[in-house]
């Protein structure tokens, strides 16, 4: 069943199906201006948020729930936990950003909600509070790609001067999520390489677990690191200098686990060394990835980086000279636009709404949906 809705006449929005939403080049000449703010929702893992934007991009409102407390006790996301988190608390939160920003739905130009990838509970709860209001109001809804949100984050105003251009090079770099990602346009991506077992986030969250931090272990384990030496504690450099720009962290991780083991009882300094020599390899191994990916992609003009680890200050300073030596500028969204927010997907739904592209309200939500499916056939 399939519940289109047809736009209000007033509205110049472009009626699209599936198979314009196939031929991104052309619509990307249309350039349409909306004609009122967009909400946009996230809930594919363990944050609520929701936030409004004008026509321009510029944010009018925006809040984050984290449910990290409700998952701390069991040392990870628990996946019906999340899902009846954003049960509980998204209805209110969407009422608490229209209020702040000042508008009403009515006055939207659409409505924007990651349905994917992510934890499926979160991603029903999500998509269907922003199907709801869209239904409620004869707004065009937009299926946003969580990846395609943190990808596109960069070109939010005010980040770049004039607005980061494509094409680009994005290096994902979350709990979940570890890539690196030609951005060539909107809907137009190219996966150059990826982790091959763990997500950097993931390993920092393992090793945090492993040196008794709390959860999620990268913001501590940044923290205990500030006091440790590095070269007390080297360890290995997983892929350094390897063709391509895949990733892999498991056996970094193994190794931490090893050293810990050999070397008990641990001071506190020792532990500290150890936080220390795991961040600089992560930071090493990242930079070397990142080399990589530019030289696979010499139209690059940018490095932008994205995802919970980019708030590290020891890789982005390693980030920063890859790009450097590399000949790119290096951006970095402020923390909170780094790790999940809905800014960025209300900033998505603005990419393609400007296009002309939307989606039917029967679009369902994915687990699984790896950016290249948003190619253009
Ligand atoms: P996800 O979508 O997987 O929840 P986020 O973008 O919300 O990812 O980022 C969360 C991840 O980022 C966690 O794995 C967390 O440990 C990691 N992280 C957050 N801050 C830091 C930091 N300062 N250093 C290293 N890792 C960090
Ligand atoms: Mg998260």
């Amino acid at each position: 069943m399939s519940y289109e809705i047809a736009p209000r006449e007033e509205r110049p929005t472009v009626q699209t199906d599936h198979h314009e939403t196939m031929h991104m080049p052309e619509l990307a000449t249309l350039g349409m201006k909306l004609h009122g703010p967009v909400i946009g929702i996230e809930s594919s893992c363990d944050e609520t948020a929701c936030a409004v934007l004008d026509t321009h991009g510029s944010i009018l409102a925006e809040a984050v729930l984290s449910q990290q407390a409700d998952h701390a006790p069991f040392g990870g996301v628990v996946p019906e936990i999340a899902a009846r988190a954003h049960l509980a608390h998204l209805p209110a939160l969407v009422r608490q950003v229209i209020t702040e920003a000042g508008v009403d739905f009515a006055s939207l130009a659409g409505v924007a909600a990651s349905c994917g990838p992510g934890l499926i509970g979160g991603l029903i709860v999500g998509a269907g509070v922003g199907k709801g209001i869209a239904l409620a109001h004869r707004l065009p809804f937009v299926a946003v790609n969580h990846l395609e949100a943190h990808a596109l984050t960069a070109r939010l105003p005010g980040l770049v001067q004039g607005g980061a251009p494509f094409p680009y090079l994005l290096l994902l770099l979350s709990g979940g999520h570890c890539q690196c990602v030609a951005v060539e346009g909107v809907g137009r991506y190219r996966r150059l390489g990826g982790t091959i077992d763990d997500a950097v986030g993931e390993a920092f969250d393992k090793v945090g677990k492993l040196l008794g931090l709390p959860w999620p272990g990268g913001p501590a384990l940044e923290r205990l690191a500030a006091g440790g030496d590095p070269a007390r504690q080297p360890f290995p450099r997983p892929l350094l200098g390897r063709a391509g720009c895949d990733f892999s962290f498991s056996g970094l991780k193994t190794a931490v686990a090893q050293r810990m083991a050999k070397s008990q009882p641990l001071a506190e300094q020792d532990r500290a060394d150890i936080a220390a020599g795991f961040q600089a390899a992560v930071a090493d191994v990242l930079a070397d990835r990142a080399a990589h990916a530019l030289a696979m992609m010499p139209a690059a003009r940018l490095l932008v980086v994205a995802g919970g680890v980019a708030a590290n200050a020891a890789v982005r300073a390693a980030l920063a000279d890859a790009a450097a030596q590399g000949g790119v500028p290096m951006v970095a969204p402020p923390v909170r636009l780094c790790t999940d927010n809905a800014v960025m997907v209300a900033w998505a739904g603005i990419e393609r709404l400007r296009l002309g592209l939307h989606d039917p309200l029967d679009t369902a939500p994915r687990p699984r949906w790896p950016l290249a499916e948003l190619m253009p056939a």
